[in-house]
């Protein structure tokens, strides 16, 4: 298979695509419009499988025909079952109905506790299972890096790639964060998302992100030379240090607010936060929860902190506000406290007897 006009600076927006009959040749041009978004081409010329392009039967259809019957094939490509499928009845089912109500009843809840994130800061709190937390954009977009912990056990953390086969690589409402082994459960379940109609930008782009992590001052300085002491890494460390953690408690985090994909090159990008002043992430606390958030030094994201036009994006840090919520015990009708996993991490090792106890 050749690809025709397919360097990197020959693609452009409103690209024509077209196959030629017996050559298996793919022809790009720039002119007509087209009537799917740039990433669809990009996707498709690079990912899509031999077999994905055919032959067009008349060389003389328009164009749409043409873009139309790829476009089938890139759907076909994108429409690859889920490992971790979500059937009735099984552990990965939410009861829907339950959270909604949460989310919607909002006269049966009850502000318990409010707290503000200065810019470029951490804070910890505790939620007791049963509550609800938001994280409000109190002042405008600004990305946030969270992190969650068994309140009575810190060995019990967010698992972030588990989370991401579970659910989602970006999540929102309905959507859990698991627990670590040997442990597995939800610790939260998002009741709410503002930012839930979001979906898919031009770029592939998502939000609340799984993919990444903290930004940690010891990447900075290897990339830069340079020491900075109010990264996310480092705000979330100072945070939990009342509770007893260091930063060998820091996990992969929930990014909240924050845009991100993978490009072409299966390389991870972050985009400006889409959130505006007033937006929020809302979770059903599931056990008891120590939680850190740290305001990300990134500010929402918009400036470019590496290469030549990088500069500080202080200007674009805003604060972050956290609402706790006690809800009305009928809301709670029929839930209980998730278990820890049933598998008791035997790992098919067998005890060995000590002479004694076999009576030698
Ligand atoms: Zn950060």
């Amino acid at each position: 298979m050749e690809y025709a006009n397919c360097t990197r600076s020959g693609r452009t927006r409103g690209a024509d695509v077209a196959t030629q009959p017996g050559a298996g040749t793919i022809h790009i041009t720039a002119n007509p419009p087209l009537l799917t978004p740039e990433p669809f081409l990009y996707c498709s010329v690079h990912a899509l499988p031999e077999r994905a392009f055919r032959p067009v039967d008349d060389p003389d259809a328009p164009q749409s025909r043409r873009i139309l019957q790829f476009e089938k094939e890139y759907e076909t490509m994108l429409n690859y079952p889920a490992a971790y499928q979500s059937t009735k009845g099984s552990a990965l089912d939410v009861n829907k109905p339950f959270y909604r109500r949460i989310a919607e009843e909002q006269g049966q809840r009850k502000l318990v506790e409010s707290i503000v994130v200065p810019i470029r800061s951490g804070q910890a709190w505790t939620v007791p299972a049963g509550h609800v937390f938001r994280i409000v954009t109190i002042e405008g977009p600004q990305v946030a890096d969270l992190n969650l912990w068994n309140r009575h056990d810190p060995r019990e953390r967010m698992w972030a790639s588990r989370t991401r086969q579970l659910q989602q690589a970006h999540v929102s409402t309905f959507d859990r964060l698991w627990s670590t082994l040997p442990f597995l459960r939800p610790l939260v379940t998002i009741t709410d998302d503002s930012l839930a109609n979001y979906g898919v930008d031009e770029h592939g782009g998502r939000v609340h992100d799984l993919l990444g992590t903290r930004c940690d001052p010891y990447v900075n300085r290897m990339l830069t030379g340079e020491d900075f002491h109010f990264h996310c890494h480092s705000n979330l460390t100072r945070a939990i240090a009342p509770y007893g953690l260091t930063e060998y408690d820091v996990h992969d985090v929930l990014n909240v607010f924050q845009c991100t994909g993978l490009n072409l090159e299966d390389k991870y990008f972050m985009k400006a936060c889409p959130a505006k002043k007033g937006d929020y992430l809302e979770f059903f606390a599931e056990i008891d929860l120590l939680c850190a958030l740290s305001t990300c030094p990134g500010g929402d994201l918009s400036l470019p902190m590496w290469g030549p036009d990088a500069r500080d994006p202080l200007e674009v840090c805003r604060p972050l506000g956290i609402e706790i919520y006690r809800l009305a015990p009928a809301l709670l009708a029929g839930w209980s406290s998730p278990a820890v996993a049933e598998y008791r991490g035997l790992h098919g090792m067998t005890l060995q007897q000590p002479d004694w106890k076999r009576g030698r």
